[in-house]
């Protein structure tokens, strides 16, 4: 399929990640079929997106009237027979390997044979996820970050079996959604989370072993390396629960010791303490 005959796209899940990747392709011009699993969850996303696109306008990148148009264009569904019409799907249900593969070959079943199926998964082996489909092929890894609507990055991941068609309207996909796609082969945690994981891990090791604070610790990477954020502050955003899941990734898919989560995160993570989202990681929030 070219980039010219996607006309439709589904984006499968609408939580965080879900509604920023439907709030760029309605923004772009293309009806979405946002799909979740109950309405409640769909009229909270659509209220983000509302919300996400009058902070756009305030900011004069957008007119009130083209906020309208971008709205109207993302029609919530629940049921997965009202994703035939998709030419393009993004799945970006929770990171868990067997649900993800339910998911997909559901849609699979249900979209036309030329369509292709993309995954936003952070970890999970692009081309294990496409065996599981009929279409390996047509199968890609499309990994946008978070926020969505404000993160220029799409890491593009070829799986074994991607072809170059898939590949390419893929990379001109994400630059009509004014992005900049990064061409990555399938190896786990790609590059983001292979490179961002043990920056963040070394970060933990340095504040168990007492070198420094946390605060101190940021503070060196924040004025020292100009990073906008420090890693410890970027782990508690990111959830240190999702942080460890993605060492375990990485330490099963390469079996180097080197990707080993820090006790002290694996502590946090038993004590509940994950980060902003639970008001507490390597700081409390109120
Ligand atoms: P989330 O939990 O916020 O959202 C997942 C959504 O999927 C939920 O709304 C849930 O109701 C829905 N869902 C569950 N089962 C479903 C089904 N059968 N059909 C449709 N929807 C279903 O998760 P998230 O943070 O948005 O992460 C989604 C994916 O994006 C994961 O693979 C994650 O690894 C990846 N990702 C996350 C981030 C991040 O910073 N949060 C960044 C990059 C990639």
């Amino acid at each position: 399929m070219s980039v010219d005959s996607i006309k439709t796209v589904a984006v499968l899940g609408a939580g965080t990640m879900g509604n920023g990747i439907a709030h760029v392709f309605a923004r772009s011009g293309y009806p979405v079929l946002l799909r979740d699993v109950d309405q409640k969850v769909l009229d909270r996303a659509l209220g983000t997106i509302s919300k996400n696109l009058e902070r756009e306008v305030a900011k004069n990148k957008l007119t009130a009237a083209d906020r309208s148009a971008a709205l109207d264009r993302i029609q919530p569904v629940t049921d997965s027979k009202a994703l035939a019409a998709a030419d393009f799907v993004v799945e970006a249900v929770p990171e868990q390997r067997d649900l993800k593969i339910r998911i997909l070959k559901d849609v699979d079943s249900v979209i036309g044979p030329g369509a292709i199926l993309a995954s936003n998964t952070s970890s999970i082996s692009i081309t294990e996820l496409a065996a599981h489909t009929s279409r390996p092929d047509r199968f890609i890894g499309m990994h946008f970050m978070n926020p969505v609507p404000m993160m220029a990055l799409v890491e593009v991941i070829n799986g074994a079996a991607t072809s170059d068609a898939t590949f390419a309207a893929t990379m001109t996909l994400c630059e009509k959604l004014g992005k900049t796609a990064v061409s990555v082969n399938d190896f786990p945690g790609f590059v983001a989370n292979r490179v961002l994981m043990p920056l963040i891990n070394e970060a933990a090791f340095a504040v168990m072993e007492g070198v420094a604070a946390p605060e101190a610790v940021d503070a060196v990477m924040k004025l020292g390396m100009n990073h906008p954020m420090g890693p410890l502050q970027l782990a508690d955003f990111i959830g240190l629960d999702v942080c460890v899941e993605i060492l375990d990734v990485l330490l099963r898919g390469f079996g180097d010791p080197k990707y080993r989560a820090c006790p002290l995160l694996r502590k946090y993570v038993a004590a509940g303490w994950l980060g902003r989202k639970s008001g507490r990681g390597f700081y409390t929030y109120s």
